[in-house]
């Protein structure tokens, strides 16, 4: 049995060992990959601020699967740019790998891009340089993981073929369909063996068939490797692979859907894949209470019962209600 330590992954040497995300599990098991704690994020655009993040707690255990959901302007992006190391909160703690992102140097920020994590963005234009062919785009990720020579060349023959694109080394992402650069996208995240793979709706532009391709793409890597994954997507089909969904709504976690049962790791054909959802008999949906106890109402619940302002707590022996208040009518006061 392999002795893995808990020092951040840049300490050790990338080609030496299978895998990076074993390596970040140390003597604590139980202690997630990824641990947010009220994470806020405040823009200011000219005399505006918009909060995008308002108090996010968010766990990721090594080796899990998580998708991002929620409506357009929620805060997954931005929840992403901060886990990849990309933009700074306004404030709260997140650490990844034993590396608080939050408090990162110059020196340490590009370490842990270059080691700990891999993004793929919804456009490909965006992951791959488009004057660098196929073998050229995945060197840049091994060249600065220091993988070189015949070892980057193994890698990269590797990879491809684990893409289904052996023999394309010397095509430019431009000879290739979108769903193939996509999958190249996806190689050039993870070539690295990072701990850690951020994909920012990866298939927002593909139709259903060659998103199916590159989410069982994903949870291949993930099932091989030990990879951590977070992947926004609006898509519930991609949502239904993960093993659990953390819907957004606010700049905070407001659901969670989990998965009855773990993955089978057997692959859907795309009738399968089409009709994929999160439904009660496979998923079980749960409200997030955050460390300090708040948390968000569904808001067709808060709706149908007429919630505001402030509620009644019930609280009996091993659970709560709440229930709309209704202040009792004052009696009227009599006109002599
Ligand atoms: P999502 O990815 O869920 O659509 P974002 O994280 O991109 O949401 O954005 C959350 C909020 O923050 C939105 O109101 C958005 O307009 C705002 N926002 C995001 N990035 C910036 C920025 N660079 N400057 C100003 N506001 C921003
Ligand atoms: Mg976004």
């Amino acid at each position: 049995m392999q002795n893995f330590s808990c020092k951040p992954v840049p300490e050790l040497v990338p080609e030496l060992t299978e895998g990076c995300a074993p390596r970040c599990r140390g003597k604590d098991m139980s202690a997630p990959l990824i641990a947010c704690e009220n994470l806020v994020k405040i823009y200011k655009v000219a005399d505006l601020e918009v909060v995008a993040l308002q108090g996010l707690d968010l766990d990721v255990q090594a080796g899990e699967m998580v998708a991002v959901m929620g409506a357009s302007g929620s805060g997954k992006s931005t929840q992403l740019n901060i886990l990849s190391g990309l933009d700074s909160p306004s404030a709260g703690r997140c650490v990844v790998a034993n590396y608080d992102v939050t408090q990162l140097t110059p020196a340490q920020r590009l370490r842990y891009r270059r080691h700990v994590v891999g993004y793929v963005w919804q456009q490909s234009g965006r992951n791959l340089i488009a004057s660098y062919t196929v073998a050229q785009n995945l060197d840049v990720p091994l060249w600065a993981g220091a993988i070189t020579g015949k070892a980057a060349r193994r890698r990269i023959s590797e990879l491809l073929e684990g893409i289904g694109l052996a023999g394309t080394e010397e095509k430019y992402p431009a000879q290739l369909s979108g769903g193939e650069q996509q999958r190249v996208s996806l190689a050039v995240a993870v070539a690295h063996r990072p701990a850690v793979l951020l994909a920012d709706e990866p298939t927002g532009e593909l139709d259903s068939a060659t998103a199916r391709q590159i989410i069982q793409l994903i949870r291949q890597f993930q099932q091989q490797s030990n990879l951590t994954v977070i992947v926004v997507t609006h898509d519930v089909a991609v949502a239904a692979m993960a093993d659990r969904v953390v819907a957004l709504r606010d700049g905070r976690t407001s659901t969670e859907t989990v998965r009855r049962a773990a993955w089978d790791g057997n692959a859907l054909d795309d009738e399968q894949f089409a009709q994929a959802a999160l439904t009660a008999a496979t998923h079980d949906e749960l409200i997030v209470v955050d460390r300090v106890g708040r948390l968000q109402l569904p808001r067709d619940v808060v709706e149908a019962l007429g919630i505001s302002g402030r509620v009644n707590l019930h609280r009996a022996a091993d659970h709560v209600e709440l229930w709309p208040y209704h202040p009792a009518p004052q009696p009227k006061e009599e006109v002599q």
